[in-house]
């Protein structure tokens, strides 16, 4: 890639090539281990959504490289739908974090253990409509949670991408239902222009009976919600109610009444409104004073 303007303007940009580190990315983590010391006592990892890699080396320079004594101790699993380039330590599956199939191979490398890091940094291909960019993301995000919770112990701590939307409150809701303290962060190296933020959520302790599932309860279908039970039936309960037959709020029906199917007979509201706002306008239309602004004066005095 060529020299672009953008190499002069972005200083974690040029750092990173500086360092060593594979995307800009790197710093992010590194800045949120300043704060949270996520990698105290840590030596099982699973970095989602890991490609091109500089979240893996992180990880492999602070877990392995800088620590001498946890050589052949630290298991570190990324996973990406892209391939990467290997890294000296991490073990690389190419698969999607969506797929129950992904989780059953991480674990089958921790050998029976759980993870007690799971990191996550994915970002769907952005569209450029806010509206869409942040519901994806806010998908892969509770996609993330879902397969964190087949992989991380009880006490573990969970990192991940969110985007601070309009729409952040049910993230952070459905997060704290799992983890005992949620904190979200932005990184100095994170963009000021960008609505990118990290969610540290430290203490695993998800529900006393829950069982880890794949299917994401804001978006299974109805079938899929009635087969959920016990507490994994009240994480995020929302549904849409209303049986598909019934009518349609959104539709034009034909005005016939609803039973006999005689012409409709336009009724009287059940209880008329004391003090309606278009009261001035009905008056003025009864009038015929509606387009002269004076007569609006002068019953809108009349009024008061
Ligand atoms: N943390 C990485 C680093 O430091 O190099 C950068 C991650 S990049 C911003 C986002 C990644 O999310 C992409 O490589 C993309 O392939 C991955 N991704 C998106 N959806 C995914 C999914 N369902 N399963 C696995 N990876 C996914």
């Amino acid at each position: 890639m060529g020299r672009s303007s953008k190499d002069k303007r972005d200083i974690y940009y040029r750092l990173a090539k500086e360092d060593g580190w594979r995307a800009r990315s790197a710093f992010k983590l590194l800045q949120l281990n300043d704060d949270f010391d996520l990698f105290n006592g840590v030596s099982r990892v699973v970095d989602l959504c890991a490609a091109p890699g500089s979240w893996s080396q992180v990880l492999s320079r602070k877990l392995i490289d800088e620590r001498s004594e946890n050589k052949g101790k630290v298991k570190i699993v990324a996973v990406d739908l892209q391939a990467m380039a290997p890294l000296p330590g991490v073990i690389q599956i190419q698969g999607d974090i969506t797929k129950i199939s992904t989780a059953h191979e991480i674990i089958s490398y921790f050998e029976g253990e759980e993870a007690d890091l799971v990191i996550c940094d994915g970002a769907p291909d952005v569209t450029g409509l806010h509206d869409i960019d942040e519901y994806i993301q806010g998908q892969l995000l509770l996609a993330a949670l879902n397969i964190t919770s087949h992989l991380l112990k009880h006490g573990g701590v969970f990192v991940a991408k969110i985007f601070r939307g309009k729409d952040v409150d049910i993230l952070y809701s459905q997060l704290k239902v799992f983890f005992s303290t949620v904190t979200i962060c932005k990184p100095r190296s994170s963009r000021n222009s960008s609505i990118e933020s990290f969610v540290v959520c430290q203490n695993y302790s998800p529900p006393i009976g829950y069982v880890p599932i794949m299917c994401n309860p804001l978006l299974v279908d109805p079938n899929q919600f009635k087969s959920l039970e016990g507490v994994n039936r009240i994480v995020v309960p929302f549904m849409a109610c209303g049986d598909l037959s019934g009518y349609d709020s959104d539709q034009t029906y034909p005005l016939t009444t609803s039973t006999g199917g005689k012409e409709y007979q336009t009724l009287s509201p059940i209880q008329e409104p004391i003090n309606p706002p278009y009261q001035t306008a009905c008056l003025l239309r009864k009038t015929n004073s509606l387009t002269s602004s004076d007569s609006t004066e002068q019953v809108q005095n009349k009024d008061v």
